[in-house]
C-alpha cells in the first residue's frame, strides 16, 4: 500500500514543504505538537530505521541537520527535540522512515520526559552483553 509520505513525494497530497532534494523531503507536521513542527523523511518507501541503507541513513541525518538549524533561525525556539518512532508499540502510525524536529520554548511541556528507572549494575551488564552480542550479526 502506498503511503501517505509517498503521495506527498509524488505531488498527489498537498504539504506545507520546507525543503527537498534528490533523497529526502522536509515539510511540516499537520498535526504539529509545537509551532514549526516538522518531519524529515527519505522518499523511498521504507518503514524504519532498520529498513535504511547507509545512504539514506546519511541524507536523512545532513537534512534534519540542515532543517533543524533553518528552524532555529527562523523561529528561535529556546531547543528542539528528533523524536524518531518505530513500531506501533513506540507510537509509529505512518510506516515510512521520518524523522520529528519538535521546537521547544521553556516551559512548554510539549514532551513530558520519561520516568528514570532503576537498574543494578550487573543487570546492566548483562543486558549490555545480550545486545553485544547481537552487534552486526543480522
Ligand atoms: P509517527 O507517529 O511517528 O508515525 O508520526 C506520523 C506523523 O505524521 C504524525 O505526527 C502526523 O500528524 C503526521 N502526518 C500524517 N499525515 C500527514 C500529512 N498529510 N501531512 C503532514 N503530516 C502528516
Amino acid at each position: 500500500m502506498t503511503s501517505i509520505f509517498t503521495k506527498i513525494v509524488s505531488g498527489e497530497i498537498p504539504s506545507a514543504k520546507v525543503y527537498e532534494d534528490d533523497l529526502t523531503l522536509a515539510f511540516l507536521d499537520i498535526n504539529p505538537a509545537s509551532r514549526g513542527h516538522t518531519l524529515v523523511i527519505c522518499k523511498p518507501e521504507l518503514p524504519s530505521l532498520l529498513d535504511l541503507p547507509p545512504d539514506l541513513l546519511v541524507a536523512t541525518t545532513r537534512t534534519t541537520q540542515l532543517v533543524a538549524r533553518a528552524l532555529m533561525a527562523a523561529l528561535e525556539p529556546d531547543g528542539f527535540n528528533i523524536l524518531q518512532n518505530n513500531g506501533s508499540a513506540a507510537g509509529q502510525v505512518v510506516f515510512h522512515y521520518h524523522v520529528h524536529i519538535i521546537p521547544r520554548w521553556s516551559g512548554d511541556r510539549v514532551l513530558t520526559p520519561w520516568r528514570p528507572g532503576a537498574a543494578s549494575p550487573s543487570d546492566l551488564r548483562d543486558i549490555a552483553a545480550l545486545i553485544a552480542a547481537q552487534v552486526g550479526k543480522e
